[in-house]
C-alpha cells in the first residue's frame, strides 16, 4: 500500500500512457482520484490499452465528457431520508452501511460512491462511530451492519476491530458484513492476523468484488481460500463494464473459478450512472442479453443476480429473462432457456400456514 502508484509521474514510470490517458490526466483536478496498489498494476499490461485490469486502474479523456446520466451520488446516499449519521447510512429496513473510511487500496473508475470515496475524510472519528452506534442502538429493526467505505480493509487491524466490537456488541445485529476489494488488489492483506480477528466477530460475511478472471491469481485464491478455511462465507459482486467483461465467456469464467474457490456469485450489477462514468456502462439491453446466454448454461450456483440499482436511491431491481409466453387465468405458458415449451397450471385451494406470533412480530418489527 506504501509503494502505491499515486501520480502521473508514477504512473508514466510504469505504463506507457496513451493520448487519452495523458488527457485523463491532464484533467484530473475535477476528477476522481488515481491510484492502484503496485500489485493490481502488475496484473494489468504496461503497454496494451485494451487491457481490462488497466482500464478499471487508469482515468481515459472520456471521463471528462457530459454523457447521457451523470450523477454525483447515484444511490441518493445523501438524501436525509437514507443517510441516518455523517457514516451511516440506512436505506433498507434490516440493514445499515457504515462508511468507515473513505480510502481504498485502488481508485475503480466506475465507482459508484465518488461522492464520499477518495475525499480525504479517512477514518470514521471516535463521535461519528458512537453516533452511528447509538443510531443502531435505537432500531431494533437493523441486524446486519455492513461495513463498507472506501475499503475498510485499508483499516489497521487495532482500529478495526474497536469499529467491529463497537457494533457487535448491540444486542439486536445479528451479523456484520465487510465490503472490500482487498483480495483483489492486495490480497496479501488477508492474513492470519486479520482472519483470526474477523473469526472473533463471528458471523462476519465478506463481499468480494472481482470483475474479471484475470484478477483471479493464485495470491487472491489463496486470499480467498484463507478466509472460507475460517469460516467466513465470502459472496461476489460484480460489476458489468463496458469493454472490460461484457461478455458472457468472461463472466462465465469468473464464475466458475470463483465457485471452485467456494466463493459465491452474488450481484452482477448495471454499471450505476456515476459521473464520469459513462463510456464504462453497459446498456441494459446489453447485460441483459448477457444474463439471458448465462442461463441454463451456467448452474444456479455460478449464476450471479444482475441488479439494476434504481437511480436516486430506488433500491434495488432484480432483472431475469422472461420466459412467460402467455398467461390465461391459473395457467401460465413458458418457453425455457433452450426453448422447451410448456404450462403451468396453478392450484385451486391456495392454504395460508400458520404463522406463530414470535414469527409474526420479528417480521413486522
Ligand atoms: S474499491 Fe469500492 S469504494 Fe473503492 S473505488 Fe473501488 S468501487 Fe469505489
Amino acid at each position: 500500500m506504501r509503494h502505491s502508484l499515486k501520480t502521473k509521474d508514477d504512473f508514466s514510470s510504469y505504463y506507457k500512457l496513451s493520448n487519452t490517458e495523458v488527457l485523463g490526466f491532464a484533467g484530473l483536478e475535477n476528477l476522481f482520484r488515481v491510484q492502484t496498489t503496485p500489485y493490481y498494476a502488475s496484473l494489468s499490461s504496461a503497454s496494451d490499452t485494451t487491457n481490462a485490469v488497466r482500464k478499471m486502474i487508469l482515468p481515459q479523456q472520456a471521463e471528462l465528457d457530459s454523457g447521457a446520466q451523470q450523477m454525483l451520488d447515484p444511490l441518493g446516499e445523501n438524501k436525509a431520508s437514507n443517510r441516518a449519521t455523517s457514516r451511516l447510512i440506512h436505506r433498507y429496513t434490516d440493514r445499515a452501511l457504515f462508511l468507515a473510511t473513505d480510502l481504498c487500496g485502488i481508485y475503480c473508475r466506475y465507482c459508484t460512491r465518488k461522492h464520499f470515496t477518495a475525499s480525504d475524510q479517512v477514518l470514521a472519528t471516535d463521535p461519528q462511530i458512537e453516533q452511528a452506534v447509538n443510531y443502531v442502538k435505537a432500531h431494533p429493526e437493523i441486524k446486519e451492519i455492513i461495513f463498507s467505505g472506501g475499503d475498510p480493509l485499508t483499516i489497521g487491524n487495532s482500529k478495526l476491530a474497536k469499529m467491529l466490537s463497537a457494533f457487535y456488541d448491540i444486542d439486536h445485529v445479528e451479523l456484520i458484513r465487510i465490503g472490500s476489494r482487498m483480495p483483489t488488489v492486495n490480497p496479501f492483506r488477508i492474513d492470519d492476523e486479520l482472519v483470526t480477528l474477523l473469526k472473533s466477530f463471528k458471523p462476519v460475511y465478506f463481499m468480494s468484488h472481482f470483475n474479471h478472471p484475470d484478477e483471479l491469481t493464485r495470491d487472491s485464491a489463496m486470499a480467498l481460500e484463507k478466509l472460507v478455511d475460517n469460516g467466513v462465507p465470502v459472496f461476489n459482486q460484480l460489476v458489468l463494464l463496458n469493454g472490460i467483461n461484457n461478455d458472457a465467456a468472461l463472466i462465465y469464467a469468473l464464475s466458475r473459478r470463483l465457485l471452485y474457490l467456494r466463493v459465491k456469485p452474488h450481484y452482477m450489477f448495471q454499471a450505476d450512472p456515476s459521473m464520469g462514468t459513462d463510456h464504462l456502462r453497459t446498456s441494459i439491453e446489453e447485460s441483459l442479453q448477457i444474463q439471458r446466454q448465462l442461463w441454463g448454461h451456467a448452474s444456479g450456483l455460478a449464476m450471479p443476480r444482475f441488479i439494476v440499482d434504481i437511480p436516486e436511491g430506488g433500491g434495488k431491481a432484480a432483472l431475469v429473462p422472461d420466459y412467460v409466453t402467455q398467461r390465461s387465468g391459473s395457467k401460465w405458458s413458458f418457453k425455457g432457456w433452450d426453448g422447451v415449451e410448456a404450462d403451468y397450471i396453478s392450484p385451486r385451494q391456495p392454504q395460508k400456514p400458520v404463522v406463530e406470533d414470535r414469527y409474526r412480530q420479528e417480521w413486522l418489527r
